[in-house]
């Protein structure tokens, strides 16, 4: 037969295996997406035709992305099985027939998944990321969804608008999550693209907020306003008394990458960033050295004693109002004064309250930079990139950062000499594995606050 362009596309874009693996892959997906269909899951459905997109793509993540997919459907039959088993048992009804149905079908798409996954695991390097890729938007996926279905209120703003459509939403907000990955892992590009992406989050966050005080009240989280600082993350349940869905959000992010919170996952951070510009960073006076010393200590012990007197004595929710009010101000003083002038985030890291609740939690997770001093010549350009003031000559001879590091990262991608290095402490991987790890579960954990964090 003559070998001609359409042939010679499909020669070069599929081997024979990759063809019929990629054919099996469809007829899973429409499969499992029928299977949302009947259960009026829309969104599910949407989620199925997006991969099943995806999975019309060359790049290896995606196949990686599908397969991943897949073994999340296979579960879903497995659970369906059992249910349905159990719910005919329960009336009475004889169950092995349809259950040994559901569970064949569940047995087939774990085959395929690994049969697709086991193709890519053969196929060429030419993207290294390729594995890593496929798990982030897998994880993204899987991690929403499943705290979307567990929460009792809609959280995915899409649900609100149209329940029961909430999670198509998540494709974009997973393919997203890969190309963050991509900047964050690429030596030249991580730094201009963490604030990018940052920036970007900040922006999603306080557009939402205005939308919402404009009259838009599906926009805010529970369609009351909350005080959108960070600080009232911690003072806001010792107000009310009960923990708040942002608490928990913010102490498993903590415990899952650190302190990365204050220089990816907060809110307010880009604030204090656009503040501090793109000066390098000045010594602080030492007054004002000493008192940044101890100065996230101290806000967080008087904001706590003021919001826990403020519910004992049962005062006016205006008396409430006026101190939030006060605690901004000073925020934004701060901000306007000190970061500006002295270039480096001196709002988050000598008075937002959160960061030191972050920093002490961070430690209960693996994640440190790491020095090398014989490789480094103290050329100080760690120093002065370092917004956090979480390096210095002191620090490198240890071979370690100070307790503010944010874990951003920006002083690995300027070291000539490679002497830093992200490290799990106390894990057997190479620098490589750790931050790729690291960074695996910052962008899952960022795709979630992208998701869910609103006010
Ligand atoms: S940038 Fe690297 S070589 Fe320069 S002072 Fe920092 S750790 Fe040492
Ligand atoms: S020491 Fe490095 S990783 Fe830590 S905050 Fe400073 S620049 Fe970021």
């Amino acid at each position: 037969m003559q070998n001609t362009g359409f042939f010679r596309y499909l020669n070069h874009t599929f081997s024979l295996r990759q063809a019929l693996g990629w054919t099996g892959a469809s007829l899973l997906l429409a499969l499992l997406g029928a299977h949302f269909f009947r259960a009026s899951e829309y969104g599910l459905v949407v989620c199925c035709c997006g991969v099943l997109l995806l999975h019309c793509g060359h790049a290896r993540w995606k196949w990686y992305a599908v397969s991943f997919f897949l073994f999340w459907g296979a579960v879903q039959w497995g659970s369906t099985a059992f249910f349905l088993a159990q719910a005919r048992m329960q009336a009475g009804l004889p169950w092995f027939r349809a259950a040994l149905i559901v569970w064949s079908v569940a047995g087939i798409t774990c085959l395929g998944a690994i049969a697709l996954y086991g193709s890519q695991s053969h196929a060429g390097k030419e993207d290294p990321l390729a594995r890593l890729k496929g798990m982030v938007f897998f994880c993204s996926f899987w991690v929403v969804h499943s705290l979307a279905s567990l929460s009792p209120v809609p959280l995915l703003l899409l649900e609100r608008f149209f329940p029961r459509w909430g999670e198509a939403q998540i494709i974009p907000l997973a393919w997203y999550g890969v190309f963050v990955l991509t900047l964050l892992l690429d030596p030249k590009r991580s730094r201009r693209g963490r604030k990018l992406v940052w920036t970007f989050f900040s922006c999603v966050f306080f557009g939402q907020l205005i939308l919402g005080l404009l009259g838009m009240e599906k926009l805010l989280m529970t369609g009351n306003l909350h005080i959108p600082v960070p600080g009232f993350i911690v003072f806001g349940p010792a107000f009310r008394g009960t923990p708040g869905m942002m608490l928990a959000l913010a102490l498993a992010a903590a415990l899952l990458v650190g302190s990365a919170w204050c220089s990816m996952l907060c809110y307010f951070g880009p604030l204090d960033a656009a503040a501090a510009g793109s000066r390098p960073v000045r010594p602080l006076p030492p007054l004002l050295r000493r008192a940044a010393r101890h100065g996230r200590l101290l806000v967080l012990a008087l904001g706590a004693a003021v919001a826990l007197t403020l519910r004992m004595a049962e005062l006016p929710l205006e008396a409430a109002l006026a101190a939030s009010v006060l605690f901004v101000g000073a925020s934004l003083l701060c901000m306007a004064l000190l970061s500006r002038k002295y270039g480096g985030m001196e709002h988050c890291t000598a008075f937002c309250p959160m960061g030191i609740v972050v920093s002490t939690l961070g430690k209960l997770s693996p994640w440190r930079i790491r020095v090398a001093p014989e490789k480094c010549d103290n050329c100080g350009a760690c120093e002065n990139v370092c917004r956090y003031r979480a390096i210095s000559a002191t620090s490198r001879v240890q071979g370690k950062t100070d307790f503010g590091c944010s874990l951003c990262m920006d002083c690995i991608a300027v070291c000539k000499n490679k002497a830093l290095a992200l490290r799990a402490v106390g894990l057997p991987l190479s620098a490589a594995t750790a931050r790729s790890i690291f960074v695996l579960l910052l962008v899952v954990v960022h795709i979630v606050f992208l998701a869910f964090a609103r006010v």
